[in-house]
């Protein structure tokens, strides 16, 4: 067992009658980049919801299994407390609060995180992402949609999490914005935040990781180091479109 690391152990869910995983195991190091491939429907979201407790606003619910953070279970808390543990989710589809500034989704994000640390996190996510320093005062609703993608991140910077759970976050971005959220990943992993990454950008995530597990229809069905995942024949075939 790892001493301070971030563990899903034999994890199921459902939503009602549909099983959306079935005993998922895995493990995301301190400050490491973690992928989790898969194609739609597989169970990606799912994971990430179970882990940051908002399963239960879209119906479903962990029917066996645990996740620990270090030797704690953190699967019985509400989600508050699993962001005041220092995990924090960014939901797919960059939920901002479109009506309000920049500058309130960002105090709203530091609510989960610790008070004394709030000046800091801004300062943070001001180096991070200038642009939203710039857009301070203008609504979110206003901004391009990589720009509202980095709000969403931001946000849960915020809250200065050990653990980042990232859902697609290149989804409906043109490649170079996309190209710019996997550096700010990296940057953000390289001050030692872990990114647990959910992708359907096999390439993109597969630079990122180092380590990476695919999910198919809520199972696990290979995992490996990012580099050696890559090179089989079923991830080039699979997710990243090599004939
Ligand atoms: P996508 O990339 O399309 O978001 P995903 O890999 O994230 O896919 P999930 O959204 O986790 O997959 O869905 C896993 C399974 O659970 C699917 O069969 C899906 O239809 C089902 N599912 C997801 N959300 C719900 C829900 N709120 N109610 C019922 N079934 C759901």
């Amino acid at each position: 067992m790892v001493g301070s690391g971030l563990v899903v152990r034999d994890l199921s869910v459902g939503y009602g009658p549909v099983r959306a995983l079935r005993r998922v195991s895995l493990e995301v190091p301190e400050a490491a980049v973690v992928t989790v491939l898969g194609a739609n429907g597989s169970g990606k979201s799912t994971l990430l919801r179970a882990i940051s407790r908002t399963l239960s606003f879209q119906g479903g619910a962990v029917t066996e299994g645990e996740v620990l953070l270090g030797d704690r279970r953190i699967d019985r808390l509400p989600p508050d407390r699993v962001v005041a543990a220092g995990v924090c989710q960014v939901p797919e589809g960059r939920r901002v609060f479109a009506r309000m500034t920049v500058a309130d989704n960002l105090r709203a994000g530091a609510l989960g995180g610790a008070r004394a640390g709030r000046a800091e996190s801004l300062a943070r996510v001001r180096e991070l992402f200038p642009v939203l320093a710039q857009r301070a005062h203008q609504r979110a609703g206003l901004l391009s949609g990589g720009e509202q993608q980095m709000l969403a991140v931001a946000r849960a910077l915020m809250a200065a999490p050990r653990f980042l759970l990232l859902d697609e976050p290149s989804l409906g971005l043109a490649p170079l914005m996309a190209e710019r959220i996997a550096d700010t990943v990296r940057e953000i992993n390289d001050q030692g935040t872990a990114v647990l990454l959910v992708e359907q950008n096999a390439a993109l995530a597969l630079r990122l990781a180092t380590h990476a597990y695919v999910l198919e229809v809520g199972e696990v069905t290979l995992q490996g180091p990012a580099a050696e995942l890559a090179a089989t024949d079923e991830v080039r075939r699979r997710y990243l479109g090599v004939v």
